[in-house]
């Protein structure tokens, strides 16, 4: 699943983070725990029954008739309510014995689902009505049974259910008689608190055997983006609607009952009817359709699919037209969309590098693709970004079709990246999926991880895995994993509403970065072994995180390297955050020169936070290398086990520095002793090409929030950034930028300000100047193919510091761009740098050119386009303006729902809009929890974006204020709102005066701490 991003430097995408962080300091035993919660239940039900079964053995006697009289009922179907006369029959043998007990366990009251029954294959017929948004299905499940029960438990959620009925079928193989195997239902009912369907029989059902469950239900096709939901578009001028599916993670119980959790695997048999006007789509190719004479409707059956999860099954009817290609083994890749961008080619360029994707993906895992077909769908409306069904992928219009002309090349690369990432899980999920949402990051991580991958092979000059990977994964998930309230990548998960919870940037981002470790520990060739092993053993199947760990393991002891990956990955996902590894040359006279000592620690941006959690520890693969004005040695793997550890390295001598974690393929923090830190900054100023450019980035990283947590004195990462005119690589730039924009959110309501944006312009200046504007027109048209990106991103990179930062000719020429637009009407700015422009533009100018870039966002067709006019009204500095646009967004359909959350936190991003819209996000709270709360990511978005600015007293107090009189129920975004800004608040009191007497006189006070 992909998530929905935002704009870079905030939390990009960020679903909530747990709160499940309490009890997450430890090692979590793996398995126990439910099997605690079970035997208590046990237990407790035992003593219940007892109790019970005095009561009613007393009251039996005198009601037995009664009893007998509502058994003779129980045959018929009852829908929806609960049976009379509950289930003391006292005729029957093994009724007697079993009976009471049973119902006393009600297996429907626990979370999950009870196991004793497994289904093998749903067939589904739904009719669909578009005219008024309903539909109506029969499901007739294949069910075996595994322990012997009178209980058919499954999902079901919002479905009005008609008819129920169970069959056994003959002697263990599906016979089919008719009639033969009639089961008795006793009662059937729905249990709306875990979203679940009850059928009671009479008779247990035998283990061994086979039945076949029919249930006929009527529902409705919702407009709220999950289940079989509807949206629509309008085509010249007309509303068209279509109805499409979302069930991941919970929602297919929404569409027909089902064994709704991802281990019942079985194979799906789907049937479509509708009007003719439409087509339909589900994830196999239509086997065969039917024009009926009577009605003129259409019947679509399609194939039977492979063994899969529920939420992997989808369908769609819409009225869409569609591209289609065909990879060299034959399976037909359509891409369906609106037939306007069709017929503009928009969808042109997904069809085109998912051919390619559907290759790479073979040759790499070395294992087909399952389906016949894979088909895209372009939806206006979705959840996510994208949903990858297996065989029928659908996406949010934006991730998919690309609008050549005005698409910028970030644009551009993230729609790439999503349809990267959709792809790779048609193997990573959807052909293995993960046995439990707690390692959700299995699919996720290893999901994300292949984005850089697999945009390495479209466009190799990328170089996205060795270097964008750094700054747009590893360092955004270090800043949330550094906080003591994340949690441990695999998280334990019970209720179904714990369950949406295990999709946040902890699971994507941190997986990707432990998967990339590991990959760099093992090697590509035996990763590669191991992964194909591992889905070759779980194809059609369920792995959990410790099948993997063995098949890698497997993979390494083939080649005579004996490394536990288990029990070295253990510690990286069971325990929350990560360790700061501190390098520092042996200062005693008992050992000689070349021993260095090397410790680890939990690193926490909370000082006070660090004392409690000595009990953490990592197995870390620490590669290190030596070097000095005129060589750099071989890279040495040291693995760091202990709290501390002495280790000899090789060619060190005075004047030689040290650098751990080469091309920051591990996923923690490195530190120096300050003499190393000094000459490393000299190899910096002086020839920074003898450290690899994912080094200098890291560096850059890990000096600023070493720093900002209070590891390493403050002038340490101002006296680095003194040698970026000599970068001219992007990466350490964009590393350098987050990190700024980071430190200008703390300070730039301080009176002191200008110290600190005048040295980020000092550094910026020269290589600003050198790479100039990009020339108008020339664009990159789209097509990052032939464009150096590289150079183009760096270009923009520097543009945008400028910009921010004051540089005066920067102002000029973004100024001079709006006014040619404005007067020619003609829009001459190169899309790649247009937001800075009409932010800039926005900020400087005068009203005029708000109603402008106003009246533009109105007639603009193009989404991207659109996104950006939009964010830069909230760069004025008007707060009238500012305050208009919030209610505007609010309270008209001008500004699209998804776009609200949006404005309010860029309007808090522009330091003259901060107070106005913390204040009106108070205000508003209860009107946007009501539209968002159920979002969970959409609600931690806007509550990180609103308070991560925050940073005096009077705010923190308003803060918790708002926490105690509101904050209830807002999930875990609130706890990490509080410990960032009281962060913020400790940095101001501890730092501050630090980092501006530095900046005052930098030169005379270089080293001293
Ligand atoms: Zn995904």
């Amino acid at each position: 699943m992909g998530l929905n991003d935002s704009s870079p430097g905030a939390m990009r995408n960020g679903r909530g983070l747990s709160d499940q962080w309490a009890e997450s300091v430890m090692v979590r035993p793996r398995t126990t725990e439910r099997h605690i919660t079970v035997h208590k239940r046990l237990v407790l039900g035992f003593a219940l029954s007892i109790l019970t079964l005095i009561i009613v053995t007393a009251v039996a006697v005198v009601l037995s008739v009664r009893y007998e009289e509502c058994g003779a009922r129980d045959g018929g179907p009852e829908v929806g309510t609960r049976g009379s006369g509950g289930s003391a029959r006292l005729n029957g043998s093994r009724d007697r014995t079993g009976d009471r007990g049973d119902e006393e366990m009600q297996p429907w009251r626990t979370s999950r689902l009870p196991g004793t029954l497994r289904p093998r294959h749903y067939d589904l017929r739904l009719a669909v009505y578009m005219d008024n948004f309903t539909f109506s299905g029969d499901i007739s499940i294949e069910i075996e049974c595994v322990n012997a029960t009178r209980f058919i438990v499954l999902h079901a959620d919002r479905l009005e259910v008609v008819r129920v009925s169970v069959t056994a079928e003959g002697s263990g193989r599906l016979a089919n008689k008719p009639g033969g195997g009639v089961m008795r239902i006793h009662r059937h009912f729905a249990f709306p608190l875990n979203l679940m369907y009850v059928v009671v029989l009479h008779r247990e059902l035998k283990p061994m055997r086979l039945y076949r469950l029919n249930i006929s239900f009527d529902a409705a096709i919702e407009d709220e983006l999950l289940g079989f939901f509807r949206s629509s578009y309008t085509l010249q001028r007309e509303r068209r609607y279509l109805a499409v599916t979302q069930f991941s993670p919970i929602h297919a119980r929404k569409a027909f009952p089902c064994f709704d959790e991802p281990i019942y695997k079985a194979t799906f048999s789907l049937t479509l009817r509708h009007d003719p006007q439409y087509l339909s789509l589900s994830n196999m190719p239509v086997e065969s359709s039917v024009l009926s004479e009577e009605d003129g409707w259409v019947t679509n059956h399609f194939s039977r699919t492979p063994r899969m999860s529920t939420y992997y099954l989808a369908w769609a009817v819409c009225n869409f037209t569609y591209k289609e290609t065909q990879t060299d083994s034959g399976v037909t890749i359509r891409l369906y969309a609106r037939p306007d961008a069709i017929s503009s080619g928009a969808g042109d360029y997904a069809l085109h590098i998912t051919k390619r994707l559907l290759g790479f993906y073979q040759d790499y895992f070395q294992v087909q693709y399952s389906l016949p077909k894979l088909d895209l769908l372009a939806v206006p409306k979705h959840p996510y970004a994208a949903m990858e069904n297996w065989g029928l992928n659908v996406f949010v219009e934006q991730k998919i079709l690309l609008d050549a002309e005005v698409s910028s090349s970030s644009y551009q690369m993230e729609l790439t990246m999503v349809v990267v990432h959709e792809i790779c899980h048609q193997w990573f999920g959807d052909l293995v999926t993960p046995v439990w949402w707690e390692d959700v990051w299995l699919k996720e991580g290893f999901a994300h991880f292949f984005e850089y991958v697999g945009t390495d092979f479209l466009f190799p000059k990328w170089n996205m895995e060795k270097q964008r990977f750094l700054t747009d994964v590893l360092h955004e998930v270090m800043l949330l994993d550094g906080l003591s309230s994340s949690h441990p990548i695999s998280q334990d998960v019970q209720q179904a509403t714990d369950i949406d919870r295990v999709f946040d940037w902890i699971a994507y981002k941190k997986g990707a970065a432990l998967i990339r470790m590991l990959a760099n520990v093992m090697g590509q060739p035996l990763f590669q072994k191991g992964l194909n092993d591992y889905l070759l053993s779980h194809m059609y199947s369920n792995a959990a995180r410790d099948d993997l760990w063995k098949k890698l393991t497997q993979a390494m002891r083939s080649e005579g390297r004996d490394i536990d990956i288990g029990e070295m990955m253990d510690r990286w996902t069971l325990q929350m955050g990560y360790p700061v590894i501190t390098i520092s040359k042996n200062q005693t006279k008992q050992l000689p020169m070349h021993y260095i000592t090397v410790s680890q620690q939990h690193f926490l941006y909370g000082q006070d936070t660090r004392h409690n959690n000595h009990s953490l520890q990592w197995q870390v693969p620490l590669t290190v290398v030596v070097g000095n004005a005129s060589m750099v040695s071989r890279e040495q793997l040291i693995w760091i086990n202990n709290k501390t550890e002495t280790h000899r390295i090789d060619t060190m001598h005075g004047n030689t520095w040290l650098l751990g974690n080469i091309n920051q393929t591990g996923y923690f923090r490195v530190n120096y002793d300050l003499q190393n830190w000094r000459l490393l900054i000299q190899q910096l100023h002086s020839n920074p090409q003898m450290i690899s450019v994912g080094n200098r980035a890291g560096l850059i990283d890990d000096a600023f929030n070493l720093a900002r947590a209070g590891y390493l004195p403050q002038n340490i990462p101002l006296l680095l950034i003194g040698y970026l005119p000599e970068e001219s690589s992007f990466l350490p730039w964009h590393a350098a930028s987050r990190v700024l924009y980071q430190l200008d959110k703390l300070l730039d309501r301080t009176d002191e300000y200008n110290l600190f944006s005048d040295y980020v312009l000092k550094q910026v200046a020269s290589r600003y100047h050198q790479m100039g504007w990009p020339n108008p027109g020339s664009g990159n048209e789209g097509n990052v193919l032939q464009a150096s990106y590289q150079t183009e991103e760096l270009q923009r990179e520097l543009i945008m510091l400028a910009c921010s930062f004051g540089n005066k000719q920067c102002h000029r020429q973004a100024v001079a761009y709006i006014s040619d637009w404005i007067s020619s009407n003609k829009n001459r700015i190169p899309p790649n740098i247009r937001d800075i422009v009409y932010c800039t533009g926005v900020s400087l100018m005068d009203e005029d050119v708000w109603e402008f870039i106003w009246m533009k966002f109105h007639s603009s067709g193009a989404v991207s386009e659109k996104k950006i006019l939009l964010e830069a009204l909230t760069c004025s500095d008007n707060t009238f303006l500012l305050n208009r646009l919030l209610n505007l967004s609010l309270t008209s359909d001008l500004v699209p729902e998804q776009d609200v959350i949006d404005v309010i936190i860029h309007v808090c991003r522009n330091p003259q809009g901060r107070e106005l819209a913390w204040k009106y996000f108070r205000e508003k709270w209860d009107i946007l929890n009501a539209r968002y709360g159920e979002a969970l990511f959409m609600n931690s978005r806007l509550i990180g974006g609103v308070t991560e600015f925050l940073n005096t007293e009077k705010e923190l107090n308003e803060l918790k204020e708002f926490i105690q009189t509101s904050g209830v129920g807002a999930g875990p975004a609130l706890p990490r709102a509080l410990e960032i800004v009281e962060g913020n608040v400790r940095w101001h009191r501890l730092h501050r005066r630090h980092f501006y007497q530095w900046l005052r006189k930098p030169q005379a006070s270089a080293f001293n701490g």
